[in-house]
C-alpha cells in the first residue's frame, strides 16, 4: 500500500476466536478486501476464555475501527454487539461459527466468506432491534439478538454433546431434551408489557427477536429484527412422554393457537420470574441459572454493514 498517510485510512477491527479452526486464510482475505477498498491494515483482536468478545470490542473502538468484523459463532457476535449496540459506528460478520445464526437471519450466505469480509467494508448497512436482559441473582444486564430463554431450551443448550450440535443442529437440541426427559414443569409468571399473560406450570419460555434456528425449524414464524417487538414462546407441554414431540410437531406445522402446548405473545418488554432457578440461555450459550430476568427492546440499537 502506498498512502501518503496511512493514518487517514478506514480500517476494519477483525475479533476472532484463535482456538477455533477456519477453513479460510483470515489474515489473507482481509488484507486482500482492505487493499482493493482502500483500506489500511486490519486491527486483529484475538478473543480468549476469560474475554470471548467485549473486551476487544472496547479495544477496537479505542483503535478507532471504522466497521467492527466479529470473525466466529453468535457467541463473538453478541459479546461484540453488547459494545457496540447504541453506538454509531457498524458491525459486520465473518460467519465462522457452527449455527451463525444471527447471520442467516439476516440472509447471508454463510458460506461465501469473500463476500461476508466486502459487505463488512463496503455493504450497505442497516439497523437491527437488540434486547436488553437484566436479570436478578446474579445481578446482570446481558444482550442478545437472536434469542434468549429460560427452561427447558437453555437445559439442553447446556447439555447437547457439542460434536453432535456441530452436524445436526436442532436435532441434537431435540436428542439432548429427550435424554432429559422427564423433568417438572416450573411455576411461571410472565408479563408482555406489563400485563400478566402467564402463570402456570411451563416447560420452557423463548424469546426472540429473529425467527430462525438451525435446519430451517422457525420457532417465531413472524419475527421480525426490525419492528421493535420481541417474540415470547410458552412452552408448556402436556404430561407425558409425547409432550414434547407435540411442541416440537407444532412448531415445525407452524400451528400458532391450534396446540395449547405453544404460546406466542408479542411485545416491547417480558418479565419472567419462575418458581424456583432454572437453566437461561442466550444466542445459543448457556449461562448459568436464574429465576428472573426482564427482557426489553432496544428498537435498531445496533448498525449491521453486510
Ligand atoms: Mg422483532
Amino acid at each position: 500500500m502506498t498512502a501518503s498517510n496511512s493514518n487517514d485510512l478506514k480500517r476494519p477491527a477483525i475479533i476472532i476466536n484463535p482456538a477455533k479452526p477456519v477453513e479460510v486464510d483470515v489474515k489473507a482475505l482481509a488484507a486482500k478486501h482492505c487493499s482493493e477498498n482502500g483500506w489500511g491494515e486490519p486491527i486483529w483482536l484475538e478473543t480468549t476464555k476469560d474475554d470471548p468478545g467485549v473486551g476487544q470490542a472496547k479495544e477496537a473502538l479505542k483503535q478507532g475501527a471504522d466497521v467492527v468484523i466479529a470473525a466466529g459463532g453468535d457467541g463473538t457476535v453478541r459479546c461484540v454487539a453488547e459494545v457496540l449496540a447504541g453506538g454509531d459506528v457498524p458491525m459486520g460478520l465473518l460467519p465462522f461459527g457452527t449455527g451463525n445464526l444471527l447471520a442467516r437471519n439476516l440472509g447471508m450466505d454463510v458460506t461465501d466468506f469473500d463476500g461476508a469480509m466486502a459487505g463488512a467494508l463496503a455493504g450497505t448497512e442497516r439497523k437491527i432491534d437488540v434486547v436488553r436482559a437484566r436479570r436478578k441473582d446474579p445481578d446482570k444486564e446481558q444482550l442478545f439478538l437472536v434469542m434468549a430463554g429460560v427452561g427447558y431450551d437453555a437445559t439442553i443448550m447446556a447439555d447437547t454433546n457439542e460434536d453432535l450440535k456441530d452436524k445436526v443442529g436442532w436435532l441434537a437440541y431435540v436428542d439432548a431434551g429427550i435424554r432429559n426427559l422427564p423433568g417438572k414443569p416450573v411455576r411461571a409468571t410472565i408479563t408482555v408489557d406489563g400485563n400478566e399473560v402467564v402463570h402456570r406450570g411451563i416447560r420452557s419460555v423463548m424469546v426472540g427477536n429473529c425467527g430462525k434456528v438451525q435446519g430451517g425449524l422457525e420457532i417465531f414464524p413472524d419475527a421480525k429484527m426490525d419492528d421493535g417487538l420481541l417474540d415470547v414462546a410458552v412452552l408448556a407441554p402436556h404430561h407425558g412422554k409425547f409432550g414434547w414431540l407435540s411442541v416440537i410437531a407444532g412448531m415445525i406445522g407452524k400451528g400458532r393457537g391450534k396446540d395449547t402446548a405453544v404460546e406466542y405473545f408479542q411485545g416491547k418488554s417480558v418479565e419472567i420470574t419462575l418458581e424456583h432457578n432454572d437453566d437461561y440461555q442466550l444466542d445459543g450459550d448457556h449461562d448459568g441459572e436464574g429465576r428472573h430476568v426482564l427482557m426489553t427492546m432496544d428498537p435498531g440499537a445496533l448498525t449491521i454493514r453486510m
